[in-house]
């Protein structure tokens, strides 16, 4: 099934079945987590139950969250649950193996996401590539089905779209998106506590990362592209967390001139996480990460590749440069 369904469908779903297994992808981001709480504890507000998985845990960064400890990683042994919910996650395969696992005796699967690449690979799909964020989309499907609305989801839904916008400044922010802060600080949102836990509480080791990371800065001749590299050492020497690069390439991308920014990111297992991002529609970074296998919006996308880092710049940078 690839049509999207109607909300009243989800709403017949959330209404007829009791548990509910809500999971999102490897390494998650605000979205991905806020999207989780988002949702989930609007469905604990109606009488479900609800279990919070991700193959990584909850991220440090991430802690403040209210309920935030209720995100655990999946259980081996796979519980009974009604629906699976996969949020946030543009393949099946970037939920991980344990979710799939823990999930496997769901008798339905729910899509809901916001990645133009997503192949729909739901029982039921909601995917809207035009929401800035998946959690955008649950305050939407939340506030249409009337669902309740506590203050955990109302301070998970605010992380989720802030952090996946921006903080409300990119192309795919919308007068809705907006819309919906104004409705969640009418809800009584600390907006100015929110923000300092989200933007003004990081680690020194990110600073050093930072650090490390302008070392290794590159911009093509043209000045077009711009890229730096980190390799598994520095996480190690540092005592890195997978969520302490997380935005630092805005700041690269930030570059007068700057068409695409990348980052390439050595993983332990010698896989290489490549980040991109593209400040221009005429350069769309989800097409060259589709070429590797990977997938995302027009311009921010992702790519986990084959090893080694040189090969695998050698490679994107090539496919950059003719995108470009
Ligand atoms: P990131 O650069 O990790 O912040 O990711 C940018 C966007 O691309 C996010 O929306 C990710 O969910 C998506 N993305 C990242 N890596 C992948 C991948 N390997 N496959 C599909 N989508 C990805
Ligand atoms: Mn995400
Ligand atoms: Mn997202």
């Amino acid at each position: 099934m690839s049509e999207n369904a109607s909300i009243e469908t989800l709403g017949g779903i959330f209404r007829d079945n009791q548990i509910f297994a809500l999971m999102s992808h490897v390494r998650p981001d605000g979205d991905a987590i806020g999207s989780q709480l988002g949702l989930g504890l609007a469905l604990e507000a109606m009488g479900k139950t609800v279990h919070y998985w991700n193959d990584d845990g909850l991220p440090e960064n991430l802690e403040f969250l209210p309920h935030s400890e209720k995100i655990a990683r999946p259980p081996h042994e796979a519980p009974v649950v009604d629906v699976a919910i996969a949020l946030d996650t543009a393949t099946k395969v970037r939920l991980g193996e344990n979710n799939l696992r823990a999930a496997s005796r769901a008798s339905l699967w729910v899509n809901i996401d916001h990645h133009i690449s997503n192949p729909r690979y739901g029982d039921v799909n909601y995917v809207d590539a035009t929401s800035p964020a998946t959690g955008q989309i649950i305050y939407e499907i939340i506030k249409s089905l009337d669902m309740p609305l506590p203050e955990g989801s109302r301070d998970a839904i605010y992380v989720a779209v802030s952090t996946d916008t921006g903080s409300f400044q990119y192309d795919s922010t919308t007068s809705r998106t907006y819309r919906l802060a104004a409705d969640l600080l009418d809800r009584g949102l600390a907006v100015g506590d929110i923000n300092a836990k989200i933007y003004d509480s990081y680690p020194y080791r990110r600073i050093e990362l930072m650090r490390t990371l302008l070392n290794t800065l590159q911009l093509s001749a043209d000045g077009r592209v711009a890229h730096w590299d980190m390799l598994d050492a520095t996480r190690i020497s540092l005592g890195l967390k997978p969520e302490d690069s997380e935005g630092l390439i805005d700041l690269i991308r930030a570059i007068r001139g700057v068409q695409v920014a990348v980052f390439f990111e050595e993983l332990p297992d010698g896989k290489i996480r490549v980040s991109m991002r593209s400040k221009d529609r005429s350069t769309n970074v989800c097409e060259i990460a589709t070429l590797f296998g990977g997938g995302g919006h027009a311009l921010a996308a992702g790519i986990r590749m084959a090893g080694p880092l040189e090969a695998a710049k050698e490679k994107v940078l090539a496919a950059i440069a003719t995108a470009i």
